[in-house]
């Protein structure tokens, strides 16, 4: 065919666009940041219940009103109801794995592990800023997911040293967590203290979340005492977001509700946050609200008119609660609820592996080694 007055590299090139343009929706937008916020154990049960229990409405939560909600499968490559460290490697890296497995998947006759590399690490390597917070310790499973790589979730030790030794970019600019005592365990055993090898890699190191502001290049936050989740966060969105590249945040918040009390108390806190986030972040940003896996809180009981937090005493021996808790994760979908560019394939039923493509997707990015 020949197109008269056209040069042939023209039309190769509008070929090519066209190739590229066909991937997207026409008024599609990658999106520039992806905020994680990941419910630790919070399932539907959870949710609805922390709802009630804040608000005596149903469906009372933000998250209950995010635009594009999905029911994520949540089973692990060895077992029907999976532990975090698998579920969270599901979610940063598109591989089921073994429980206990931390972003590494078995090879078949399961005698080695493979690194798998997460969303936060193809991050690092296009140059944007990234940042980790969690209401558990820093180097437990989920947060872990995100920056290392190991076997056995338990490898507290490994996990540190990977946390400062990362492979690519200069790892996690923000970081903002519990484990103090831990961190100082592992260090002594290398002869150094967590001040020293964190101010040795560049970072601001120190105890007190609001010292992450937009002044803020790289900070480690780690304490052992509760923090609030919204000005900690706000903190490493202002730090994060200078970046013209984008970021990728990554927060936990733990509402396992084993102290039922205390873990609808956190699911009301997270909901908090995912409001506020949502308000602050532009959108320019992926949000993604999800579970890593479900937990065995059950609602039973409970009248209206009267406020439901007058009676749900959260006694565990409290056999007329209208809340009951078997202490285990549980294996039904959990509610992915997400807004923002790419969110709108957060819909159906889907394995948890999806969430991983849908962010990468959005980001404008296919998944390489
Ligand atoms: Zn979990």
């Amino acid at each position: 065919m020949r197109f008269p007055g056209v040069p042939k590299v023209s039309i190769v090139l509008a070929l090519g666009w066209l190739a590229v343009a066909g991937t997207l929706p026409a008024n599609a937008r990658p999106a520039r940041n992806v905020i994680i916020l990941l419910g630790d154990a919070g399932g539907l049960p959870t949710l609805s219940a922390a709802g009630i229990l804040a608000h005596d409405r149903p469906q009372s939560l933000f998250i209950q009103s995010m635009p594009n909600i999905a029911l994520s499968d949540t089973s692990s490559l060895n077992r029907w109801v999976t532990d975090s460290a698998a579920g969270m490697t599901a979610i940063v890296t598109g591989h089921k794995t073994n429980n206990g497995m931390v972003s590494v998947i078995p090879s078949a006759d399961g005698s080695a592990v493979t690194r798998v590399k997460t969303l936060l690490e193809y991050a690092e390597e296009r140059g944007l800023s990234t940042g980790v917070v969690t209401n558990m310790a820093i180097w437990d499973a989920t947060p872990a997911a995100c920056y290392a790589h190991v076997a056995a979730r338990s490898s507290k030790d490994e996990i540190f040293r990977q946390l400062l030794a990362p492979r690519f970019g200069n790892g996690v600019d923000i970081l903002i967590g519990k484990g103090l005592a831990d961190a100082n365990a592992s260090f002594a055993k290398l002869g150094t203290t967590p001040a020293i090898a964190f101010a040795g890699a560049g970072y601001r190191f120190g105890g007190d979340p609001a010292a992450v502001t937009r002044d803020t290049r790289r900070a480690a936050v780690l304490r052992d005492e509760d923090f609030a989740a919204i000005p900690a966060v706000e903190g490493a969105i202002a730090s994060l977001s200078r970046n013209g590249k984008g970021y990728f945040l990554m927060v936990e918040w733990d509402m396992h509700t084993d102290d039922p009390q205390k873990g609808l108390r956190h699911a009301v806190e997270m909901d908090d946050l995912v409001r506020r986030v949502s308000a602050i972040a532009g959108e320019d940003t992926l949000i993604l609200f999800v579970a890593d896996h479900s937990f065995g809180l059950k609602m039973r009981g409970g009248v209206r008119a009267t406020p439901f937090a007058s009676q749900f005493t959260g006694a565990a021996e409290d056999k007329e609660s209208p809340i009951a808790v078997e202490d285990t994760h549980t294996g039904e979908e959990v509610v992915a609820a997400a807004s923002g560019p790419g969110s709108e394939k957060v819909r159906g039923f889907l394995p948890n592996t999806r969430l991983f493509e849908i962010m990468m997707r959005a980001l404008g990015w296919s998944a390489t080694r």
